[in-house]
């Protein structure tokens, strides 16, 4: 059976980031990229915060970089997912794509976390249809046409703005009386006459027809629900960590993010690390996930040094 030194599961940020250092202390890492190959930054538009990148740099290029500086220290990534895997001894059995076979002496957590959807029925009937919590990756098929974005945070109005570069007209729909999203952001979407801040509003139904989404049912602050033309519905309420893998096996918070020791990205399993958004509820940043990628591979390293040593 195959052995795996290090196994990272993950491919955003914090599994490239943890790879290239794993990889350059020779832990022969081996990354497991997921459903989302790159993560969440390749479906998001150019990145202005990420250190190193004065003019700025799309989510897609900046992953590619990380994946090739990782690549190139020995690095293997393979398209799949881990779909099992028995913490109760060490080396750990690992079943990947849910037939091959395999033993990790280490496991670096970061699968990161993925968007929320609002659960309405009509929502799911629509999924990919012009329904969306995508505008980067979706948005150019509804170029010059009329669509709605939910949510009222730093996403919400990062995807309503780069809609309204190429839509008609975007309606932003915030349930409170008021925006969460940073200042910046909020001139952004102040900054952009075809956008429309629909406050205190609830989506009540997505409608549409064979074809996909035709508007949507809303309520406003007084009860009176009324519909509004659209193409297409974006959500942007936020996002969930990716650790079902992990239920019951790992210590999580009630919200199912991993926890790890103080300072550490130790997790309540000896020889399980786990890096980025499924262990960061606050921070949730490219730059905080990388950093962290950083540390569990250090924490790997130290790990299995200590392991030797006790040999
Ligand atoms: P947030 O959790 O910050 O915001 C989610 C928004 O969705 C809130 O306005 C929330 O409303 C609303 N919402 C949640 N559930 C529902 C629901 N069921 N129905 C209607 N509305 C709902 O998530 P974001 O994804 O916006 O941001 C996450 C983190 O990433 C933040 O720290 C943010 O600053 C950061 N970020 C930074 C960017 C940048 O700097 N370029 C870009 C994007 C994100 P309510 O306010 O009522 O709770």
């Amino acid at each position: 059976m195959e052995k795996i030194k290090c196994l990272i599961i993950g491919s955003g940020p914090a599994g490239f980031t943890a790879a290239i250092y794993a990889a350059r202390a020779d832990l022969q890492p081996i990354v497991y990229e997921g459903i989302e190959a790159g993560g969440q930054l390749t479906t998001t538009t150019d990145i202005d915060n990420f250190p190193g990148y004065p003019e700025g740099v799309n989510g897609r290029t900046l992953m590619d970089d990380l994946r090739r500086q990782a690549e190139r220290f020995g690095t293997v990534v393979r398209a799949g997912i881990i779909t099992d895997v028995d913490t109760s001894s060490r080396p750990f059995r690992v079943t990947a794509d849910n037939e091959h076979l395999f033993e990790a002496e280490t496991i670096i957590v970061a699968t990161g976390a993925s968007a929320k959807y609002l659960g309405l029925p009509s929502e799911q009937h629509f999924r990919g249809m012009g329904v969306s919590a995508c505008a980067t990756c979706d948005g150019f098929f509804y170029r010059k046409q009329d669509v709605a974005v939910v949510g009222g945070g730093d996403t919400a109005c990062e995807e309503a703005t780069y809609l309204a570069s190429i839509c008609r007209k975007v309606y932003l729909i915030v349930r409170k009386p008021y925006l969460r999203a940073s200042k910046a952001m909020q001139e952004r979407v102040a900054a952009m006459s075809n956008i429309e801040v629909l406050f205190e509003h609830n989506t009540v139904e997505v409608l549409g027809d064979d074809d996909g989404v035709t508007g949507v049912r809303v309520r406003n602050g007084e009860g009176k629900e009324y519909d509004i033309d659209i193409a297409g519905f974006f959500l942007a309420i936020g996002h969930h960590p990716n650790t079902e893998l992990f239920a019951g096996k790992l210590e999580m918070d009630e919200a199912g993010y991993i926890i790890t020791a103080p300072d550490s990205s130790r997790t309540s399993v000896e020889g399980i690390f786990a890096a980025g958004d499924c262990r960061d509820s606050h921070y949730r940043q490219a730059i905080v996930a990388a950093g962290s990628g950083c540390i569990a591979a250090l924490d790997c390293e130290r790990f299995l040094a200590a392991q030797k040593a006790k040999q």
